[in-house]
């Protein structure tokens, strides 16, 4: 469902990607991990165009992402995204955030929308957080409320860049399972993260990711058991 042929970006003269191949199959979960400024921020950025690559290929369920702003809208409305630092509206509550969108870009009554909202919330295990604010929520729930607001587009393709990185060690496992539980019901992911326990879970594909390149892929089992390159493995020992 994404293909990703030589891709290469440049931020000015610093070259933070330089050639990434990657086939992510339909329901496939894919996590990336590597160093800080390894670029896969970058990477995922680039696949809903929050970044432009400058060269090489990426195509999104047959659709390839070029200038053409139709195309980019169109690979926007398949992919939903999740970010470190949870990025809701803070002067909109839970089910207005959540239904923000799809009344706008779907076309949705306020109604249908709300309905689909209550049953989001309901999976991510907070309906009783609906009427508040994100400020009244805690670190954990505003990411599920994030997750549930991405969802709620009904996207093909989910991207977590670092979703847990933010959170206190006691909430970390609330949004995880949420996740995990994405995952089980095959929802194509690219998950850019450091929880090996996650990895090694759910992952059907693991990318190391260093200088911009992808430097070893493989299952959990091959890269946590047997990595073959010796930069996976130092990397490796010092998460684990
Ligand atoms: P981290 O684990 O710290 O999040 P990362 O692997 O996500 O790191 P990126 O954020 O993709 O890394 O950054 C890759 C490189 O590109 C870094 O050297 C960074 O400084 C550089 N970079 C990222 N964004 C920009 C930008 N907007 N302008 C210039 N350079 C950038
Ligand atoms: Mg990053």
């Amino acid at each position: 469902i994404i293909i990703c042929r030589d891709v290469h970006k440049w931020y000015g003269n610093y070259h933070a990607l330089r050639g990434i191949d990657m086939d992510v199959r339909r329901g496939e979960v894919v996590v990336v991990f590597g160093p800080s400024g390894s670029g896969k921020s970058t990477f995922i950025r680039t696949i809903n165009r929050l970044e432009e690559h400058q060269r090489g290929q990426i195509t999104v369920d047959g659709i390839e992402l070029t200038h053409d702003v139709r195309n980019i809208e169109r690979i926007r409305m398949e992919t939903g995204m999740v970010f470190q630092q949870f990025n809701l509206f803070p002067h909109l509550t839970v089910i207005d955030n959540i239904t923000l969108a799809p009344i706008w870009v779907r076309g949705w009554t306020k109604a249908q929308a709300e309905e689909i909202a209550m049953q989001l919330l309901k999976r991510v295990g907070i309906p009783e957080q609906a009427r508040k604010y994100p400020g009244q929520l805690s670190g954990g729930q505003q990411q599920r409320v994030a997750i549930a607001r991405a969802l709620a587009m009904q996207p093909k393709i989910m991207l977590f860049d670092e979703p847990t990185s933010a959170l206190d060690p006691e909430m970390i496992k609330e949004v995880l399972d949420v996740m995990i539980e994405l995952a089980e019901s095959g929802m194509t992911m690219i998950v850019v993260t450091h929880e090996m326990g996650f990895a090694r879970a759910v992952a059907d594909t693991m990318y190391f990711f260093d200088q911009g390149q992808i430097v070893e892929s493989g299952a959990p089992e091959q890269i946590f058991g047997d990595p073959r390159e010796a930069r996976t493995k130092l990397f490796l020992s010092q998460v684990l």
